[in-house]
């Protein structure tokens, strides 16, 4: 051990050493994730069918189950050399503090004005979009993160992008808002009245603050009833996670150097696509039977997809104008409580992971929200870096593990992602510091009512 290499604070890699190639852990998958499907005629999504909704080279990444490595255009090589590599930190602070014989490293994806790992993604659909010569694109953001990374993106292509944002966080997050405003993006609070759905669910249900499913849906609307636009998601499709590889295959280069070998890796998962795209490569190798890796998903005890979900199809969106996914989903209809304040709130999980999950090649948890802020502080106080709330679920299990082997005396090599920063997250710090954050659990009889309107399909 003494002779062991010492490892410097920060790997980073060199610019010439970005992948040049994203990998599509489908092609190593022996039980492909199921098909997305018409919610009309409830048969596979075809090109043609999802073509006013996607561009045309997206829908074929979505599609495509079979090509290992797809070459990154490039256009988005040059725009990742403007904020990647992203630095993979050796968290020497943390174990210390911690008293672990653990060594915990953290791919951090929070260098970037959006604040965490979108960016990755959304400069891709920008890109197929602009060079589809569509005039812009529509999406919808909860948080905000997603939306201020496809402003960032769709002003470097030079086109429009209208953001649907959930109505809490709209008036939660002005500064949020101001931001994607700055890069051009017009921004409408949902549910709005500028769209049939919108002013449906705001007559069905009045002073309703807004869920993502629903704007999900309001953002769909507007994409196919205006000519030259389309819809954008940054999370749960193929497309997205495949993008996301390029967090996971720079992790990887970054160990090998050192001849690093983590024996587990742990993301927060929202809908999937940072956890997705951090463990692929690691996880091809776990499928071609090259390598074991324990892989644990962590999401909020509020909003237990993984760990409480039901494996189905299920709808996308609110309106329920979306195709169907069979995944781990609580229901479309689900809404976290109200006090929920860590983010990951959407209701269903990347068909992908969902695959792998059910086949046993990961693990999930989940954690209460107070827990997670108190890692948040904690690794705050010892790293720098003040994180996002949705990356603290990660840390939370991290933590747990170096703490487990501070007991057994392991030296366990731990990897997590940290996606981003939580600078616009300081309501809910404050809740937090103010000692007023409390936790939910959702009973099983609350989840079986949004699982009573699961549409039937036979899966
Ligand atoms: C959006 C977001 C997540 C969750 O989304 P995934 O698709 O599950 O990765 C996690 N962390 C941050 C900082 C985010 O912005």
């Amino acid at each position: 051990m003494g002779e062991e290499k010492k490892i410097p604070y920060k790997i980073y890699l060199s610019e010439d050493e970005i992948p040049r190639q994203w990998y599509n852990v489908r092609a190593d998958m022996k039980n492909k994730p199921a098909p997305l499907l018409n919610p009309g005629t409830l048969k596979p999504m075809t090109f043609e069918d999802l073509r006013p909704v996607f561009c045309d080279e997206l829908i074929k990444q979505e599609l495509d189950d079979t090509t290992p490595y797809i070459d990154i255009p490039d256009e988005i090589m040059d725009f990742y050399k403007m904020y990647r590599p992203s630095p993979l930190v050796r968290a020497y602070f943390l174990e210390k503090a911690l008293g672990t014989p653990a060594k915990i490293y953290y791919k951090f994806e929070g260098n970037n004005t959006s604040g965490s790992h979108k960016l990755n993604s959304a400069i891709v659909q920008a890109y197929y979009a602009k060079k589809q010569g569509l005039k812009g694109v529509t999406t919808e953001t909860g948080a905000g993160q997603w939306g201020t990374a496809l402003s960032m993106a769709s002003a470097y292509f030079g086109i429009d992008c209208k953001v649907y944002m959930v109505k809490v966080s709209y008036e939660q997050k002005p500064f949020r808002r101001e931001v994607m405003r700055t890069y051009g993006a017009s921004v409408t609070p949902s549910p709005s009245m500028e769209t049939e759905i919108g002013r449906k669910i705001n007559a069905e249900h009045p002073g309703t603050t807004g869920s993502l499913g629903c704007a999900i849906s309001e953002a769909v609307e507007v994409a196919t009833h205006t000519e030259g636009y389309r819809y954008v998601l940054g999370s749960v499709l193929n497309q997205v996670l495949l993008h996301q590889t390029v967090i996971g295959l720079e992790a990887k280069a970054a160990l090998d150097k050192y001849g690093i070998k983590p024996d587990m890796i742990i993301g927060c998962a929202g809908g999937g696509s940072n956890l997705g795209g951090l463990i692929s490569p690691f996880m091809g190798e776990k499928l071609r039977g090259e390598a074991d890796y324990q892989i644990i998903a962590v999401e909020p005890a509020s909003c237990p997809s993984f760990t409480r979900g039901k494996y189905a199809y299920d709808f996308c969106d609110t309106g329920m104008v979306c195709p169907l996914a069979k995944m781990y989903t609580l229901g479309s209809n689900f809404i976290p409580s109200a006090n929920h304040a860590g983010g990951l709130r959407y209701h269903g999980m990347s068909p992908i992971l969902s695959q792998l999950y059910d086949d046993g090649f990961m693990e999930a948890r989940s954690v209460e929200q107070t827990s997670v802020f108190e890692a948040a502080q904690q690794f705050a106080r010892v790293e720098g870096i003040l994180p996002a709330p949705e990356s603290s679920h990660a840390i939370r299990v991290a933590i747990d593990e170096a703490l487990k082997c501070k007991e057994t005396g392991e030296e366990k090599t731990i990897l997590f992602g940290l996606t981003g920063t939580g600078y616009f997250d300081m309501v809910a710090y404050q809740k937090y510091n103010d000692g007023v954050m409390t936790d939910y659990i959702p009973t099983d009889a609350e989840l079986q009512k949004s699982f009573d309107t699961l549409p039937k399909v036979e899966a």
